[in-house]
C-alpha cells in the first residue's frame, strides 16, 4: 500500500481469473500444461478467483475434460480441423479472442518452443508485457493482485521478479519441471465453454505439411526416467554406457554442463540453470558433483540416485540413494541387474 505505483493502479476490476493455455500434440498435453494448472490453482485460490484452461486443436474434447481433472474450474475449448497442428497465427487469434472476451487477469503458457512462439505472438497484439521463461510464479492478493513473475537475469547470476503493473492481462511463460501438477482427479468437472474458431482456413497463410521427428532430439522435460552423466564420465564414450542403462530402463540421457561444454554430448541433454529443468520419477546423477547450477534443474525429481567416487560430493546431500564408487564398475552392474529381472 505504501508503493505509490500500486496506489495509482488503474481499475482492472473487469479482469478476473487465471488462465492456462494448454499445449498439445495429437490430443496429448505437454506435462508443463498440467504443471502450470497446478501452480495456477494456487494463484487462483490466493486471489479468490477461478482457474480456467484454454484447449485448442482438432478432436480435443477429451483433453478439454482432462483439464478439469488437473484443477481447472472452467475450460475454453476451440475445436476445428484447421487447428489440428500448431500454427502461430490461428492459435494466437483464438487466444486473443478468448482473452478479449473473457478478460483473465493472468495468462500463463509453458516456456516450450511452441509456447514461447505463441506467447510472444499474443503479447504483441495486446497492450501488455510478457515475462518469459519464469522459474517462480506467485501473486500478491488484493488490492494489487499483481503477478510476481521471477526469472533468471544477468547471465543467470540473479533472479529478477518482474511486475506488470499498468496492464492486463499479466502474461508469463514458465519452464517445464519447476511446478508440480495436481494429482489427477477424474471425479472433477466444471464449465466447458465451446469457442468458435475466429479464422477460416482460407485466411491462414501457412500450411503444416508434415512433422518430421528429429531422431536425435530428446524430450527431457516429459521423461519419467533420466540417466544423467557429468565430467566423471571422462569422455563421450562414457555416455554410450549411460545410454545402455537408459535404454534398459526406458529413460533418456541427461548431462551436466561440464560434459556439454567438453563437447561429449549435445546441449539438448543439459540439465540445470542454463539447460532444462526436469521433474522425472527417477533421476540418476552419475559422475556429477552436484553444483548448485545443476541441482536447480533436477532437485524436484521424485527419487534421486547419485553415483560418485567422492563420498563428500555435494550431490549426496540431495540424493535419496547414494552409491560411492567408480561409475565404470557400478553402472555395468546395474545394467546387468536390470537385464536379469
Ligand atoms: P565436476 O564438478 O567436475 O564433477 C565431476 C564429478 O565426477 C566429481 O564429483 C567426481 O568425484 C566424479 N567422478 C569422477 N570420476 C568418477 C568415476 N570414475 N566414478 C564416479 N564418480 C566420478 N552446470 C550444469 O550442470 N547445468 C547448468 O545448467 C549449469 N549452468 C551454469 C550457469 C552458470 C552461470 C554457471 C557459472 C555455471 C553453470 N553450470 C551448470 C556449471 C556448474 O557450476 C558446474 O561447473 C557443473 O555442473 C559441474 O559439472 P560436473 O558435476 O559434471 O563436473
Amino acid at each position: 500500500k505504501t508503493d505509490p505505483v500500486v496506489q495509482d493502479l488503474p481499475d482492472f476490476s473487469e479482469y478476473r481469473g487465471v488462465m492456462i493455455v494448454i499445449e498439445q500434440r495429437d490430443g496429448i498435453a505437454k506435462k508443463v500444461s498440467w504443471q502450470l494448472l497446478g501452480r495456477g490453482r494456487k494463484l487462483a485460490d490466493k486471489l479468490e478467483t477461478e482457474l480456467s484452461a484454454l484447449v485448442i486443436g482438432d478432436h480435443v474434447e477429451n483433453l478439454a475434460k482432462e483439464a478439469f481433472y488437473y484443477g481447472a474450474d472452467k475450460v475454453y475449448w476451440c475445436d476445428a480441423p484447421e487447428l489440428k497442428d500448431y500454427r502461430t497465427r490461428p492459435y494466437s487469434r483464438v487466444c486473443l479472442h478468448v482473452i478479449e472476451e473473457y478478460k483473465p487477469e493472468i495468462v500463463l503458457i509453458g516456456a516450450t518452443y511452441t509456447g514461447r512462439d505463441l506467447a510472444g505472438a499474443i503479447a504483441t497484439h495486446l497492450p501488455t508485457g510478457l515475462t518469459a521463461d519464469c522459474t517462480e510464479l506467485d501473486v500478491e492478493p488484493d488490492p494489487s493482485r499483481l503477478l510476481l513473475a521471477s526469472r533468471p537475469a544477468f547471465s543467470e547470476k540473479m533472479v529478477a521478479t518482474i511486475l506488470c503493473k499498468q496492464y492486463k492481462p499479466q502474461m508469463a511463460t514458465a519452464r517445464a519441471g519447476v511446478f508440480e501438477a495436481l494429482p489427477k482427479d477424474t471425479s472433477r468437472t466444471g464449465e466447458l465453454i465451446k469457442i468458435s474458431n475466429p479464422m477460416t482456413e482460407s485466411e491462414i497463410a501457412t500450411r503444416v505439411l508434415d512433422f518430421i521427428q528429429d531422431e536425435k532430439r530428446i524430450n527431457l522435460e516429459d521423461a519419467e526416467i533420466i540417466v544423467s552423466g557429468g565430467k566423471g564420465l571422462g569422455g563421450p564414450e562414457g555416455f554410450k554406457l549411460l545410454q545402455q542403462l537408459a535404454d534398459e530402463l526406458g529413460g533418456v540421457v541427461g548431462a551436466s554442463r561440464a560434459a556439454v561444454d567438453a563437447g561429449w554430448i549435445d546441449h539438448d541433454h543439459q540439465v540445470g540453470q542454463t539447460g532444462f529443468t526436469v521433474r522425472p520419477k527417477l533421476y540418476f546423477a552419475i559422475g556429477i558433483s552436484g553444483a548448485v547450477q545443476h541441482i536447480v534443474g533436477m532437485q524436484n525429481s521424485d527419487v534421486i540416485v547419485a553415483i560418485n567416487r567422492d563420498p563428500n560430493a555435494p550431490i549426496f546431500k540431495l540424493a535419496n540413494y547414494g552409491i560411492v564408487g567408480d561409475l565404470f564398475h557400478i553402472v555395468p552392474a546395474i545394467i546387468e541387474a536390470v537385464r536379469m529381472k
